[in-house]
């Protein structure tokens, strides 16, 4: 059964970028694994950072749970993801744990360091994996004392889109494969719902579910690239296609040119 790993900085990062595409593939038969680098410790005005980790934990788990995948929580702590030794070797550590097909994280450019600084830590540990001389931390959340042997091959990488995707001189990000996630737009809702610790802070601030009106207004912009007055709602990638990755087109082999466009 083919396998694709979700890794992104924070509780809800995946759910909001590319959960719709997740619950297409598990659809498809894959197996799907959601990991993020920290426990969303600093998401509390009110709760300590420990009790709110507390919660937030249990929030992805559940959402995990919606979509029938696993649930990884690497452990660091909010803004202080970095492209480090120790890091990339906890990172290649969920990875050969994993051993995923299809990695999905952050890009490079985002709106703030923990997204960018786990999209390249992503990217050297998915590299790393396969290299028996680069030593994994043992796996986060498992009894295992060592790391799993390294990968037999490296898995296709694929960068979710940037937070409302923005470059950083305000422009729209481009996206190189579009998702038609139209079908599956209420279940991507449950799971960021799932997260309702984050959900009653932005209710709280914007007076309103901003929260779901956010998720749902970006899948509308990105539905555009299709063209379609049915396609409602769609996510966007651009796959890396740098040295030694594979460069096949993996979206549309899992997932069919019906769901799938590529862009220029
Ligand atoms: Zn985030």
């Amino acid at each position: 059964m083919p396998r694709v790993l979700a890794l992104m900085a924070h509780p809800d990062d995946i759910e909001i970028t590319c959960a719709g595409t997740l619950l297409l593939l598990k659809d498809a038969g894959w197996d799907v694994h959601l990991a993020t680098m920290t426990a969303g410790d600093l998401g509390s005005s009110t709760l300590s950072a420990a009790a709110i980790a507390r919660v937030r934990r249990k929030e992805a788990a559940a959402s995990a749970a919606l979509l029938g995948a696993g649930y990884t929580c690497l452990g660091i702590e909010d803004l202080t993801i970095a492209h480090t030794e120790r890091q990339k070797r906890i990172v290649t550590g969920l990875l050969r744990a994993v051993r995923p097909d299809v990695l999905i994280t952050h890009p490079p450019v985002d709106y703030m360091a923990d997204h960018e600084q786990t999209s390249y830590l992503a990217r050297d540990a998915a590299f790393g994996s396969t290299i028996p001389n680069w030593k994994a931390l043992p796996p986060v959340g498992t009894r295992a004392r060592r790391a799993a042997p390294p990968c037999a091959a490296l898995p296709s990488l694929l960068y979710a889109d940037p937070i409302d995707l923005a470059t950083p001189d305000g422009t729209r990000a481009a996206a190189h494969v579009v998702v038609d996630i139209s079908a599956v737009l209420e279940r991507k809702a449950a799971m960021l719902a799932a997260h309702a610790s984050q959900r009653a802070w932005l209710h709280e601030q914007h007076g309103e579910d901003e929260y779901l009106h956010w998720m749902r207004r970006v899948g509308a912009e990105r539905a555009r690239a299709f063209g379609k007055r049915s396609v409602t709602h769609a996510e966007g990638f651009v796959p890396y296609r740098g040295h030694a990755f594979p460069k096949d087109d993996v979206l549309t082999s899992a997932l069919g040119r019906r769901l799938v466009k590529t862009l220029p």
